[in-house]
């Protein structure tokens, strides 16, 4: 059976080479998209083709790595040297898989120097977990969400603390029982 291919795939690479060429900024050895950007804020350049939104990164990985754009599978990834989302230098870029693209996204979470929230991602402010994640944040969504059931004080503490408290609170309840 044949899937239905984008518009995309019917144009040819050459055309949308010159077309990326277009609004190309050199900069040192990346590309930088000099046309529209994502209005979701991702950071990526867009560009329509037949009416239809694309990531410029994605398309240039199509036209010069032979993505496969009506795979979901494959992603556009930025390799670790450049995760500069303009860019769409082939030689910057690489086909991952799903998988590959969430250890993309670790990455630069671990390479920032802040979280996405703006909270600086420091030893001090970071949950060890995989990516480390924000504390400040962490603790405000636990203590909205055990505010009710403690009558502890502002102090943050973790969630793990949190519930160890609880813990050992209806542990001597019971035993004073
Ligand atoms: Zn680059
Ligand atoms: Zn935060």
């Amino acid at each position: 059976m044949r899937h239905r291919s984008s518009g995309v795939s019917l144009i040819s690479k050459e055309s949308l080479k010159q077309r990326l060429d277009k609004d190309k900024i050199i900069d040192g050895d990346h590309w930088l998209w000099a046309g529209a950007c994502d209005k979701d804020s991702t950071g990526y350049g867009v560009i329509r083709i037949d009416g239809k939104k694309f990531g410029v990164h994605r398309i240039s990985a199509f036209a010069y790595l032979g993505l496969d754009l009506n795979d979901h599978d494959q992603h556009a990834l930025h390799k670790p040297e450049c995760h500069n989302r303009l860019c769409f230098n082939p030689e910057h870029l690489y086909i991952g898989t799903n998988a590959d693209n969430r250890q993309d996204r670790a990455d630069i979470i671990r390479a920032s120097s802040h979280y996405p929230c703006g909270h600086p991602r420091t030893i001090e402010n970071s949950i060890k977990s995989d990516p480390p994640r924000c504390l400040v944040c962490h603790n405000k969504r636990c203590n909205d969400f055990y505010h009710k059931r403690t009558t502890t004080t502002r102090v943050i503490k973790t969630r793990e603390e949190i519930i160890e408290e609880e813990y050992f609170r209806l542990k001597e309840e019971d035993e004073n029982r």
